[in-house]
């Protein structure tokens, strides 16, 4: 697909992964929204990107951030071709010891905020006979590890949601998929290493942001006639 002036959201803008989609889609020519909380990020990316991008900070987790940037990019651009649900956050621990309450967030952010705006949007593209949504999973959807079970059965839940997303849309001209990252070098273990906590991340070789958003740009740009329903992108050097 020919990515150049397509409009494109991307949550999670601020920081990590996210930034780095921001990054490669705007190199190709594609016109941003980006969103996150952290304002003074947004800012400055996009004043730094080389094509068009507008901001909305907000948390995701709100119901009515979805509708709010729908609104912006039809109000900056008349038109919403890609969404890419990318925002997320990583909460662990035992048994014992684990943050409830964080978890609960985790759930709102992780897993129902992605569902509400996938579902928002893919009425919108189905209408106009086209679009596109890429859902952020994990490695993680495919393990079970201890401590971390709540994250990777989000993550898993992803994939079963955006799978079944994409086989209601089939025929309809648009295209829904997943990529899960390996462990990758972002922000997002920060909390736990400003808590001295073992990152177990910190402990195996990791992917640059910028071979992620290299695969969404490979995801985006196949022809129309392909779906890429699942990329499992890993370190070359990690133990899975
Ligand atoms: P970062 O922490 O660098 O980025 C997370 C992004 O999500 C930030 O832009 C953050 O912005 C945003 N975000 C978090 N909570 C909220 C919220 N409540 N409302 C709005 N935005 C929010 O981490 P990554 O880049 O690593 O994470 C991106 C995605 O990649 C996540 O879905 C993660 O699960 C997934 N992933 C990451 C892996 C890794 O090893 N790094 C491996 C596999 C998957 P702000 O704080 O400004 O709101």
């Amino acid at each position: 697909m020919e990515l150049r002036d397509k409009v494109a959201i991307i949550t999670g803008a601020s920081s990590g992964i996210g930034e780095a989609i921001a990054r490669k889609l705007s190199a190709e020519g594609v016109r941003l929204v980006i969103t996150a909380r952290r304002e003074d990020r947004l800012k400055a990316l996009s004043a730094e990107l080389p094509g068009p991008c507008v901001y909305l900070p907000a948390a995701i987790e709100l119901p009515q951030t979805p509708q709010a940037l729908l609104d912006l990019a039809l109000s900056s651009y008349g038109r919403v071709d890609i969404l890419v649900n990318n925002a997320g956050m990583f909460v662990a621990g035992s048994l014992d010891t684990i943050d409830l309450d964080a978890l609960a967030q985790m759930t709102r952010v992780n897993f129902d905020a992605v569902v509400r705006a996938s579902y928002l949007f893919a009425r919108g593209f189905k209408q106009q006979k086209a679009g596109a949504i890429v859902n952020v999973s994990s490695i993680g959807a495919y393990l079970s590890s201890s401590s971390v079970g709540v994250y990777s059965g989000l993550k898993h839940a992803l994939e079963i949601f955006t799978s079944a997303l994409r086989v209601e849309l089939k025929g309809s001209g648009v295209r829904v998929g997943t990529i899960a990252p390996g462990t990758t070098d972002t922000e997002i273990f920060d909390h736990m290493r400003a808590r001295g906590e073992t990152v177990r991340a910190d402990q195996t070789p990791q992917l640059d942001p910028a071979d992620i958003a290299a695969a969404v740009h490979f995801m985006l740009a196949q022809p129309e006639r392909a779906n890429v329903a699942r990329l499992l992108l890993v370190s070359s050097a990690e133990s899975v």
